[in-house]
């Protein structure tokens, strides 16, 4: 029995995972949106959890952003409130014991490559396409953070290959711009097509308008295609992933993956890429099933 939570920007998930992989319980809240009311959040959530399995275990955390391997409090959160706070002491002053935190994209990459759509493959790469942009790598069943628990990160480097259309590119909350994070996000999406044609769009509206043929909806799914290939791209270029799997909104969306492939392939600088970019195999439960694995 593992125990996990996943920390989202709208919902705040915990979970008991089986020894067979098997949910044997999970309770979710919406995200209150503050540091001291969603801290105590998870303390009830987890106290939940416990309570119906009737087990007690050390906590893993998905969470926006990273603990600093400088100072321990917490950095690059979308979910702005957390940054420069101590969470992970906080929560194992509430908890009473010993807390791992993980970046959510690691999470998701961890999550998939040990049951999920990356099972079986030695080195997997794993994106979410959500809220923001983040991402994640597992090589040989472990974890890659790297020195400053930045590895794998791609969602704040530029746009890849942009064209005079996608420069100067939009300001990004990191201090940046252009970041992937401002075009291959759900935000970023619905900011693209809303600059390009004016419509106050959410992403559905605009996936349900491209199936019905809208020209400009196409367009910008299009062009989404194309940037999410981009950016893929430049991380074959670096990383060479047996597999990759994307996760978050945007990767529920089938027309995404429709000439996927040779978009990637025709900037990967190899004569053959023929690795395969899948969708998440458990979704939205991704991250609360990768944190319950960081006491793996
Ligand atoms: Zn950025």
């Amino acid at each position: 029995m593992r125990i996990g939570v996943d920390f989202g920007g709208t919902k705040i998930e915990a979970a008991a995972i089986d020894d067979a992989g098997g949910f044997a319980a999970r309770v979710r809240r919406p995200n209150p949106g503050s540091y001291d009311s969603a801290l105590a959040v998870v303390s009830e959530l987890v106290a939940e959890v416990e309570g119906s399995v009737g087990a007690t275990r050390a906590i893993g955390i998905a969470i926006p952003g990273s603990p600093s391997p400088l100072t321990g409090l917490i950095r690059n959160a979308n979910s702005q409130y957390l940054n420069g706070r101590p969470f992970q002491a906080d929560l194992q002053q509430d908890l009473g014991r010993p807390v791992r935190l993980a970046n959510d994209a690691n999470c998701l990459a961890l999550s998939e490559a040990v049951d999920g759509a990356g099972e079986g493959h030695a080195s997997v790469y794993a994106v979410i396409l959500g809220t923001g942009c983040g991402a994640g790598l597992v090589i040989d069943g472990q974890l890659v953070e790297g020195r400053h628990g930045v590895a794998a990160e791609m969602g704040h480097n530029p746009l890849p290959w942009a064209t005079i259309d996608e420069v100067p590119g939009p300001a990004c909350w990191c201090g940046q711009s252009n970041c992937l994070e401002t075009w291959i996000s759900g935000s970023g999406f619905a900011r693209a097509h809303h600059t390009a044609t004016g419509r106050d769009w959410t992403c559905e509206q605009i996936v349900e308008a491209m199936r019905a043929g809208d020209a400009q909806a196409i367009e910008q799914v299009n062009l989404l295609r194309d940037r999410v290939a981009r950016a893929l791209a430049s991380v074959v270029n670096l990383v060479d992933p047996e597999i990759i799997v994307l996760g978050g909104g945007l990767s529920n969306i089938p027309e995404l993956y429709e000439g996927l492939d040779k978009a990637i392939a025709a900037r990967v600088f190899s004569d053959i890429w023929n690795a395969a970019v899948v969708p998440a195999r458990w979704g939205d439960s991704s991250g609360v099933r990768g944190a319950a694995r960081l006491w793996e």
